[in-house]
């Protein structure tokens, strides 16, 4: 794991290099889903404390095995709204919020466990009809309806990319989610983060932009 580490810590300073930016303002967001416990111990050796999961029922499992090893556990995933209590109660962040009906349910939970969470708004850029996100026009008006839900802080989108080898579509969809994001910035939104880039386009995100790369297979090995 540490060698494969070490190639994408390469591969992000030699992004960074290409747009002129700084490595330090690339988080690496180790994603494990569907790797083992003793995967995620390995990680937390390296010095990873947040991991990125998909599932709600997988977080619980997690929490359950690894409550003690002060690890945190980041939504990325759909979240059908009857997972809502699971999610309020185990996951430290999610960055797949993209319908009100959502936040509605979230609120409600985390009043009742007395916390607050940090969300990243999933906006739709991908071509793919299946992918599921906020289409981007829709933004703005769903920031507006976000406001009652005082235990949901919004600190920024997450995208993911159309699955594809064309660069230039893929560039298309982290540009269409940066320039969201600006657009929220200069409607007054204090949101900074983008999370956006896979194992497959981490790059060409880090050249577009992204604040957050979210990496499985790069680092724990193919699924
Ligand atoms: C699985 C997943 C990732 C990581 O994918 P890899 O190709 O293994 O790096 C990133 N983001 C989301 C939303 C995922 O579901």
């Amino acid at each position: 794991m540490l060698q494969r580490l070490k190639s994408i810590q390469t591969r992000i300073t030699a992004a960074c290099e290409r747009s002129q930016r700084d490595p330090a303002q690339v988080v690496l967001l180790p994603v494990s889903k569907t790797f083992n416990d003793e995967a995620v111990l390995q990680a937390k050796g390296l010095g990873f404390v947040r991991f990125g999961e998909n599932r709600a029922a997988d977080i619980q499992a997690r929490v359950k095995a690894l409550g003690d090893e002060g690890l945190q556990w980041v939504m990325i995933g759909y979240v059908q709204s009857n997972k809502a209590k699971e999610i309020a109660r185990y996951a430290a962040e999610v960055q797949s919020l993209d319908r009100i009906s959502l936040a509605e349910a979230l609120d409600r939970r985390l009043q009742i466990e007395g916390r607050q969470l940090n969300v990243l708004i999933q906006i739709k850029t991908a071509a793919e009809s299946a992918k599921s996100g906020l289409e981007p026009a829709e933004l703005l008006p769903f920031l507006s309806a976000l406001k009652p839900y005082h235990s949901l802080r919004p600190v920024g989108l997450m995208t993911m990319a159309t699955q594809t080898t064309d660069e230039t579509e893929i560039r298309r969809c982290f540009s269409l989610a940066r320039r969201s994001l600006v657009s929220a910035q200069d409607a007054g939104m204090d949101m900074h983060r983008l999370s956006m880039g896979m194992s497959n386009d981490f790059e060409l995100a880090i050249e577009e932009g992204s604040t957050e790369i979210r990496v499985g297979s790069a680092l724990f090995g193919s699924r």
